[in-house]
C-alpha cells in the first residue's frame, strides 16, 4: 500500500483544452479519498492519470514518494475499478478474480492462485457463486468481482471510477456500505470518483471539491458541510442545497428579505466594508419559534415571521418554501452557480426543513428560528465565505 501525492498536476489534452488546472493534493496510505464535483469538472481525468491511461501534461504524481509521471499503468501497481466492471462474460467468476495472476505468467503457482481468488471471494461473499458466468450475477454481485479483481492483485491502491452509477437507488446503498466496510477492513489506499454526494459524504476519510479543473476544497466531509470555503462547495454539498439570499448591510445589522439579523463583532469583522454580501443558511438550521431547540437557546438566535407559500411532507421532514425577491446583482451571481451545479433551479425562495411533525400549512405565517452562529456570508465578487 502506499501514498499517492499529486502535485500541481496539469492536463491539457491534445486539443489544447486543459481539463485539470494544477491540482495538488496529498493522500496518505491508507485514506479513502472521493473526487466529486458536476459533469465535467475533470474528476474521471485526474483518476485516468493517477492510473497512467493520460499522460500528465505539467506537474509531478508520486506514489508511495517515487515520481511515476513515466511508469507505466501495469507497473504503478495500481487497481482501478471501472464502472461496466470490465468482467469477462466466457469466464467464470473464478477465473475472472484469478485473470491478473494469470496474466503475470508463471508468476504463481495454481495453489497460490487457488488462495488468493477463495481469500478474496471469501471476503467480498463470493464463495458460492464461483462457477457462474458474469450474466448469471446480479448488479451488486458483479461488482464485487470487479473488487475481487482489484483485491488479488495485492495492489497499492484502488482506484474507482463512478463504479455504482449503473445500479439501482436500493442496490447502490447497500454496496456503498460494502465498499466502505471492506475499505476499512483491507485499509488500502483508495480514490474514488463520484458525482452522487450521498456517496462523498458517506466513503470518504476526505472528499475533494472540483469545479472547472481546479481543487475548491478539500476536507472531512463534515468539513465541507460546516466550513465550505466558497459558494460553489456550499452550493454543491447540502440536500436540500444551501438557501442563498442576498444581504444588504445597515448600520448593526443585515438586511435580508426575510430577516434582519443584528451583525456582532465577528460578523462585522467578516463582512468588513462591504455593502452587499451573499447570506447562506441551510435549510435544517431553522426551527420553529416554538420547538424545543428554539426554546433551549434561551433568548438567543434571531426569530422571524414567514409566509409558506408551499409544504412537502417526506415522512421524515417537511420542506416549508418561502418566496422572497432577490437583489439583481446576487441573482446574477446565483445564476452562474447553477449553470455550474448542472442547474438546481434559480432560488428564489428560502427552503426550510422542518419536524415531520409540524403543523406549519401552505398559506401559513409561520414563526421562525435560527442561530446566526450557523449562518454563511460570501463575497458576491469572489465567491469566498467570510464567516
Ligand atoms: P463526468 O462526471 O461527466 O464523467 P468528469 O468530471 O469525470 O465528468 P472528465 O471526464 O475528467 O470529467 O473531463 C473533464 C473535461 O475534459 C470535460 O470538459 C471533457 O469534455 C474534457 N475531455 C475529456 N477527455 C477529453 C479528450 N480526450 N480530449 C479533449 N477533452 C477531453
Amino acid at each position: 500500500m502506499a501514498s499517492i501525492t499529486l502535485d500541481n498536476v496539469v492536463k491539457t489534452y491534445p486539443d489544447g483544452f486543459t481539463a485539470v488546472k494544477g491540482v495538488s493534493i496529498d493522500i496518505a496510505d491508507g485514506e479513502f479519498i472521493i473526487l466529486v464535483g458536476p459533469s465535467g469538472c475533470g474528476k474521471s481525468t485526474v483518476l485516468r492519470m493517477i492510473v497512467g491511461l493520460e499522460d500528465i501534461s505539467d506537474g509531478e504524481l508520486r506514489i508511495g514518494g517515487e515520481v511515476v509521471n513515466d511508469k507505466a499503468p501495469r507497473d504503478r501497481n495500481l487497481a482501478m475499478v471501472f464502472q461496466n466492471y470490465a468482467l469477462y462474460p466466457h469466464l467464470t467468476v473464478y477465473e475472472n478474480i484469478a485473470f491478473p495472476l494469470r496474466l503475470q505468467k508463471g508468476q504463481f503457482s495454481e495453489t497460490e492462485i487457488d488462495e488468493k481468488v477463495r481469500r478474496a471471494s471469501a471476503l467480498l461473499e463470493l464463495d458460492e457463486h464461483l462457477d457462474r458466468k458474469p450474466a448469471n450475477l446480479s448488479g451488486g454481485q458483479r461488482q464485487r468481482v470487479a473488487m475481487g479483481r482489484a483485491i488479488v492483485r495485492d495492489a497499492e491502491a484502488f482506484l474507482f471510477d463512478e463504479p455504482l452509477s449503473n445500479l439501482d437507488a436500493k442496490l447502490r446503498g447497500q454496496m456503498r456500505t460494502e465498499i466502505a466496510r471492506l475499505q476499512r477492513r483491507l485499509a488500502t489506499t483508495t480514490v474514488y470518483v463520484t458525482h452522487d454526494q450521498t456517496e462523498a459524504m458517506t466513503l470518504g476519510d476526505r472528499v475533494a471539491v472540483l469545479r472547472r479543473g481546479e481543487l475548491q476544497q478539500l476536507a472531512s466531509p463534515r468539513g465541507l458541510y460546516e466550513q465550505p470555503v466558497n459558494l460553489f462547495v456550499a452550493g454543491f454539498i447540502g440536500s436540500p442545497p444551501m438557501n442563498f439570499i442576498p444581504g444588504v448591510v445597515e448600520g448593526d445589522h443585515l438586511r435580508t428579505p426575510i430577516v434582519d439579523v443584528p451583525i456582532d463583532d465577528r460578523l462585522r469583522r467578516a463582512i468588513g466594508d462591504r455593502q452587499l454580501v451573499i447570506v447562506g443558511i441551510r435549510p435544517d438550521t431553522f426551527q420553529e419559534a416554538g420547538s424545543l431547540v428554539a426554546r433551549a437557546a434561551q433568548g438567543r438566535g434571531v426569530t422571524l415571521e414567514v409566509d409558506v407559500d408551499q409544504t412537502e411532507w417526506l415522512g421524515e421532514v417537511l420542506y416549508a418554501y418561502v418566496p422572497f425577491d432577490t437583489d439583481e446583482r446576487v441573482a446574477a451571481k446565483l445564476e452562474e452557480l447553477d449553470r455550474d451545479l448542472d442547474g438546481e433551479g434559480m432560488r428564489t425562495q428560502v427552503v426550510v426543513a422542518l419536524d415531520s411533525m409540524s403543523t406549519v400549512r401552505e398559506g401559513d405565517r409561520a414563526e421562525l428560528w435560527f442561530d446566526p452562529d450557523q449562518m454563511h456570508v460570501f463575497d458576491p465578487e469572489t465567491n469566498e465565505n467570510l464567516t
